[in-house]
This record gives structure tokens, C-alpha cells and sequence, in this order.
């Protein structure tokens, strides 16, 4: 029998998971069918039970603005998913029992430093916001042992808060966009603003010689960031498409057991 896996989100149409999941199903041979599902934003819960009562689905993928109120509900997490404080991959298990991961972070390092071979150790890295993308990603990042993680936020508390919530995993500190100082070799952007063409204030001498850009954004032009990025010297720029599909397999392989060839994948979504 087809097993069925699902993203649900709100707004949800614009999502390539479903396309990214059927490419990983046909290369590795597996029965499964995807598709997205959006979910009324006052309604989580009770579509959960849903999900997994009627429509019987083995797991899904949760992405905006999900991933922070299914952290909540759940009590079954991995230390990593627990640690994010979010959820983007929810396995429904035989017993009807929900375990929580979240892979956003292995995708965001395994397409830096696998796909696009950036160095991250002992490198100063700065990573721009404070949402839920940003939390996912902070403990596999200070995993490479940088020299510095500074993480600057609009809301300069909430980037403080972080760094407060990390700061037993390496070297972090959090401000304001204010506090950012000159030379970093790897800038990460996990704010909202590229999906309203903005960028955050950052200072023109930010980028370190050979610096690497990289925003979790993606689009088929160059976003706001990576428009500023090229102007300001980065010797690399990134899309977040690698994260997308880099996840997506970390999920896969969670769920199937078997690890799908995401270098296929990115070619025939590029
Ligand atoms: P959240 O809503 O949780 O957080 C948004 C963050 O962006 C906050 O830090 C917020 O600051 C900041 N922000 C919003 N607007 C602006 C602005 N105009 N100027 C400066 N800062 C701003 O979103 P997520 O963390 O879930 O997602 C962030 C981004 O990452 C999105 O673009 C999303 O598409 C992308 N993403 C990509 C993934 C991938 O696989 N490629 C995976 C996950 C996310 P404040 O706290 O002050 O409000």
C-alpha cells in the first residue's frame, strides 16, 4: 500500500516539497505519495488528529506558521528539535503516538559545507534574525566550532535571548543590528525581510575577504541580500534552495530509511 506524507502550512501553494519528495520517492523506489495541505491558522490541533485518524498519513513536514505551535504540542521530541524550540518533521507512529525532529538545520550545514564547501570552523559567522528558521539552525552551527556566532535581530532581545538559550554549546553573543562589527567570513541571513526585497541595516565594511552569503530565501532572481551581497564583495553567495532540498532528505531518510540523492534533485529544480 502507498504511504502518505504531507507538509502543511498556511499559505501553503507555493511549496516545492511535494515536488522535491515525489523526485526522492521515484530515484530510491519507494510507494509514497506527497502532497501539501494547508491548514486553517486557528486549527492545528484538531488537524493533526485528522492528518493522522482519517487521512492516515505517516508523517509530515510543517513549515510557516506551524513549526513553533507544534514544538508545543508535542512532548515526544529529538534533543535537536527540542533544543530549536520547533518542529518541521513529524512522524505519526503505529501506536498513534507523534515524535517531533527538526532537519532545518543539518540541511542549512550539510548544503554549506557539503554542496558548497564553506569552511565553519573557527570561522566568525553572523546570523541575521531571531525567528523560528534562525533557533533551528544555532546548535548545528556552533556543532563546527566557530570562532564567533553572533546573532543580530531587529528585536535585539529576542537575539539575546538566544544567545543566552546557546551559550553552554560554544562561542555566541546576541544584539541589536546596531552591534554588528566589521570582518565576518560567513553571513547567514534568516530574517523575513528578503520576502518583502528588504535588507536589513548591515555595516558596507560587514564582509571579511573571501566571505561566504548566504540567504535561507530562495527565488530564480537574486534576492535583496544576495543583491547587497555581490555589491559588498562576498566571494560566494547561496540561495536557501539547498536547505529546502537538504532538509527535505533528512526528513525522507527519517521517514523511509534510505538517503535520496539530493544532488538530482537541485539540478532539476535549478
Ligand atoms: P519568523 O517569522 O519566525 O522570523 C522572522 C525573522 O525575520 C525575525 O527575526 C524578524 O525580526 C525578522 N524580520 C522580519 N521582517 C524583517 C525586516 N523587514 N527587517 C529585518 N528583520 C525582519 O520566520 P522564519 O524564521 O520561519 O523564516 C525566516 C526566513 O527563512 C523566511 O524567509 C523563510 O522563508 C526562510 N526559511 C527557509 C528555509 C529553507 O529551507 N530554505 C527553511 C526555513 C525558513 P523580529 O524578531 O524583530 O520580528
Amino acid at each position: 500500500m502507498t504511504d502518505k506524507y504531507a507538509v502543511i502550512g498556511n499559505p501553503i501553494k507555493h511549496s516545492k516539497s511535494p515536488l522535491i519528495h515525489s523526485a526522492f520517492a521515484k530515484q530510491t523506489d519507494q510507494d509514497v505519495e506527497y502532497s501539501a495541505i494547508e491548514v486553517p491558522v486557528d486549527a492545528l490541533q484538531s488537524s493533526l488528529i485528522q492528518l493522522r485518524d482519517i487521512l492516515k498519513l505517516k508523517g509530515i513536514n510543517i513549515t510557516v506558521p506551524f513549526k513553533e505551535q507544534v514544538w508545543q504540542q508535542l512532548d515526544n521530541k529529538s534533543e535537536r528539535a527540542e533544543r530549536a524550540g520547533a518542529v518541521n518533521t513529524l512522524i505519526f507512529n503505529e501506536d498513534g503516538s507523534m515524535f517531533g525532529d527538526n532537519t532545518d538545520g543539518v540541511g542549512l550545514c550539510r548544503d554549506l559545507t557539503v554542496n558548497h564547501a564553506v569552511e565553519l570552523k573557527g570561522k566568525r559567522i553572523l546570523l541575521l534574525g531571531a525567528g523560528g528558521a534562525a533557533r533551528g539552525v544555532i546548535a548545528p552551527l556552533l556543532g563546527y566550532e566557530p570562532a564567533e556566532l553572533f546573532v543580530a535581530n531587529r528585536t535585539a532581545s529576542k537575539a539575546e535571548a538566544l544567545a543566552d538559550l546557546f551559550n553552554d554549546l560554544g562561542h555566541i553573543n546576541g544584539g541589536g543590528f546596531d552591534d554588528i562589527t566589521p570582518g565576518f567570513d560567513v553571513v547567514i541571513n534568516a530574517t523575513a525581510a528578503s520576502l518583502q526585497g528588504e535588507v536589513p541595516p548591515l555595516p558596507d565594511d560587514l564582509l571579511a575577504e573571501h566571505a561566504t552569503c548566504y540567504d535561507m530565501m530562495y527565488s530564480d532572481n537574486d534576492t535583496a541580500f544576495i543583491s547587497w551581497a555581490k555589491q559588498h564583495g562576498a566571494a560566494k553567495t547561496i540561495d536557501g534552495l539547498g536547505m529546502l532540498v537538504e532538509q527535505a532528505a533528512e526528513a525522507f531518510h527519517l521517514w523511509r530509511g534510505v538517503m535520496p540523492d539530493t544532488q538530482a534533485v537541485l539540478q532539476k529544480l535549478r
